[in-house]
């Protein structure tokens, strides 16, 4: 039996997570549950589950609350489907007990870079990568050693936006950057697909998880979401995943690693499926995507500042306070007010802290402007 903690229990992937594991319920027990703030739906998945009522919590984003219930003696996977920067207690804790990592929240990842992989290094956990993006790199790594791969090629649907000009972005609303055309997930994620900074984040994250240089990092827009992300190899061989969009795959996979669960999630219907087509993304409309590629060449503290001023810029936008443009113009302001060093997690939250100080400063003349 393996025991598993899922944070984030009421959100997108908590809730696709018990969705797996109720058709594996003799092999997965379901040992803690932390939700921020649907205490309803938590303590009918709790009653669901058996889950001890000490053990499911809403805590809101209580780093301490979080970090208790990741260290749960019982829990082999801790899933940190938490939302944004507030994972990163989840995030350290589990790698500290040397657990396995169910990692869908890359913010934690993204800010704390080295810090992390320093944390997985001395505790001898293990992290799986929940993102759709990187669970296919994870699956196509297997095909080669790492010094055969040349190139890691993430695939992105491109957002509700793809193909639009600057002009027609001036326009969008709240509830157009809501519609995204492939995928059904959480306001902050869907809303960084449209600016393409989800897929920045990604090239950030796959750099960190995999240790590939960001010049082997590359963005292929693939509107149909069914190549999850390749792996091109030295002898010019490119490894693929497909599977119809649906996490409850990668999840399955994060649960069952190295193994494969007897469960078919996403499974490809060829008789329906009659094309897969290829782009380069549009910098000029999306300069979230190239600040992400500087932010992580830059290194130090500037993943963890993009990161954060990112979540203040996207919650602005969400209240209606900045238009959508108006996302890339705070995080690239933020960026260019220089970054510090990062070798603590003190000095990621301290990084996250100042960053947030100067969104919010920028986001409030803007919105006094308008
Ligand atoms: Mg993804």
């Amino acid at each position: 039996m393996t025991g598993v903690a899922i944070l984030g229990s009421t959100g997108s992937i908590g809730t696709q997570a018990l969705d797996v594991i109720r058709s594996h319920r003799s092999e997965y027990e379901v040992v803690a549950l932390a939700a921020g703030r649907n205490a309803e739906l938590l303590a009918a998945q709790a009653a669901e589950f058996g889950v001890d009522p000490r053990w499911a919590r809403t805590t809101g984003d209580d780093p301490e609350a979080l970090a208790e219930l990741a260290a749960h003696p019982d829990a082999d996977v801790v899933l940190n489907a938490v939302v944004g920067f507030a994972g990163l207690p989840v995030t350290i804790t589990a790698l500290e007990q040397g657990k396995r990592l169910a990692l869908a929240n890359k913010e934690s990842l993204i800010a704390g870079g080295a810090v992390v992989n320093e944390v997985r290094r001395k505790g001898g956990g293990e992290i799986v990568p929940v993102d759709s993006e990187h669970s296919a790199v994870y699956q196509c790594l297997r095909s080669g050693t790492a010094g055969e791969v040349l190139r890691v090629l993430l695939t992105a649907s491109g957002g509700p936006f793809r193909g639009k000009t600057r002009a027609e972005l001036a326009l969008v609303q709240v509830e157009d950057a809501l519609k995204h055309p492939t995928w059904d997930m959480g306001a902050k994620i869907t809303i960084d697909s449209s600016t393409l900074m989800n897929k920045g984040l990604e090239v950030i994250e796959a750099h960190e998880l995999f240790g590939v240089d960001y010049d082997r990092i590359e963005v292929v827009v693939h509107p149909q979401s069914v190549i999850h992300s390749m792996v091109e190899f030295v002898d010019g061989a490119t490894i693929a995943q497909l599977s119809m969009p649906d996490m409850r795959l990668p999840i399955g996979l994060a649960l069952g690693a190295p193994g494969r669960l007897h469960q078919p999630f996403g499974a490809i219907d060829w008789t329906t499926l009659s094309s897969l087509t290829f782009e380069t993304p549009d910098l000029g409309a999306f300069p979230c995507l190239a600040l992400a590629y500087e932010a992580g060449r830059a290194g130090g503290g500037a993943p963890a500042t993009l990161s954060a001023a990112n979540e203040v810029a996207v919650e602005a936008f969400l209240a209606r306070r900045i238009p959508w443009l108006a996302i890339a113009e705070v995080n690239g302001e933020v960026l260019a007010k220089g970054v510090g060093n990062v070798s603590t997690v003190a000095d990621v939250l301290e990084a996250d802290r100042v960053a947030r100080v100067h969104a919010r400063a920028i986001v409030d003349r803007m919105a006094e402007a308008a």
